[in-house]
């Protein structure tokens, strides 16, 4: 007998939504996370486009009613680091850090996204010493501190909205000729006194021994590199798909996306992929959370194929 019936890789609302609604429905089902469960729910400061959950309740208390109604309704949730997916007739494997591993009839990929780094040593070295990696989880502790973003989308410009609430000054960097995000957010940031945006800039560098010091700007027209002193900087340009331990096993277009059918499915027969992972996804909560039911609802339909169906779902 296999481990699980479904293996679920990942337990942002995508990932925690199909296995609330397959262990509803009588499925041995198995959630991985290899950090805090939520997934970006962290970074947002209050959802307010869930239809039924309400509006104003902060990102982090939906990832933990979300993981506290998936725990009651039977799933098992563990903390682990899937590393790869095996595919053999009839069974697929899921490998974990630390060797463990678990056999499964369905996989479900909601591996989601990750900001996206500039490359720069200092950003690994000083995370979480000026770093801010998730701006409403840390931003109290920049109150009354100079504080850099960088990035022009809606995802810099909330994260420096709120930051001008508690720092003394939200430098908002972009290299691009204006903002981008929507109009509503730029409207916002602009009127805000204590942001000052630069746009058509580059962050260049961060200096800093034991915590971030100061930052290095370069103007994109001309000019020598400017430093600026700040205590805390936030990268915010983009985002990339976690799907590193799927290459070689599910097909991924040129970004690291999953490529997906209409059902879900994958390349590989009996894996399937829902949330921020898959090519052509939202970004939001709600679409997410829509995945993460579609992808149970697919997973069930293959539970219910005869045994030995398979390859071809
Ligand atoms: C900074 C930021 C701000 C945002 N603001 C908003 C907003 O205001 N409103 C809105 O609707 N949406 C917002 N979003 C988007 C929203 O958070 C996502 O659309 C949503 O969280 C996607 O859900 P998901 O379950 O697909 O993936 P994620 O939330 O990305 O969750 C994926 C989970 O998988 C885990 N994981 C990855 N790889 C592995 C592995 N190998 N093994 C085990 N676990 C793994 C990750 O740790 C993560 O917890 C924001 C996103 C970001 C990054």
């Amino acid at each position: 007998m296999l481990d699980y019936d479904v293996v679920i890789v990942g337990g942002g609302p995508a990932g925690l939504t199909a296995a609330l609604d397959l262990s509803r429905a009588g499925h041995r089902t198995l959630l991985l996370e290899r950090e805090l469960f939520g997934g970006n729910l962290k970074h947002i400061e209050t959802v307010d486009d869930v239809p039924g959950v309400g509006t104003g309740i902060p990102g982090a208390q939906l990832a933990s009613e979300l993981a506290e109604r998936a725990a009651a309704g039977g799933v098992r949730l563990e903390e682990a680091e899937v590393t790869g997916i095996e595919t053999y007739s009839g069974t697929r494997w899921v490998g974990c850090d630390g060797g463990r591993g678990y056999s499964t009839s369905v996989v479900i990929v909601a591996s989601g996204r990750r900001s996206r780094k500039l490359g720069l040593p200092e950003e690994e070295r000083l995370l979480g010493r000026g770093v801010i990696d998730c701006v409403p989880c840390d931003g109290g502790l920049f109150r009354g501190r100079v504080v850099a973003v960088y990035g022009s989308g809606d995802q810099a410009l909330a994260d420096a909205l709120y930051l001008a609430r508690l720092a003394s000054r939200v430098i908002l960097v972009a290299d691009t000729p204006e903002l981008e995000g929507s109009q509503l957010l730029q409207e916002r940031a602009l009127a805000e006194p204590r942001i000052d945006v630069r746009c058509k800039t580059r962050l260049e560098a961060i200096a800093g021994e034991e915590r971030v010091e100061a930052i290095a700007l370069a103007r994109l027209e001309a000019g020598e590199p400017e430093t600026v002193p700040v205590d805390g900087v936030v990268i915010r340009i983009g985002t990339t798909p976690n799907t590193e331990f799927l290459e070689g096993t599910v097909e991924l277009d040129p970004d690291g996306q999953v490529l997906t059918g209409l059902a879900l499915d994958t390349s590989a027969p009996y894996v399937l992929a829902a949330g921020d992972v898959r090519r052509g996804a939202q970004s939001q909560v709600a679409a997410a959370i829509a995945d993460g039911a579609a992808a149970a609802r697919r997973a069930a339909e293959l539970l219910r194929r005869p045994a030995g169906f398979d390859p071809a779902p």
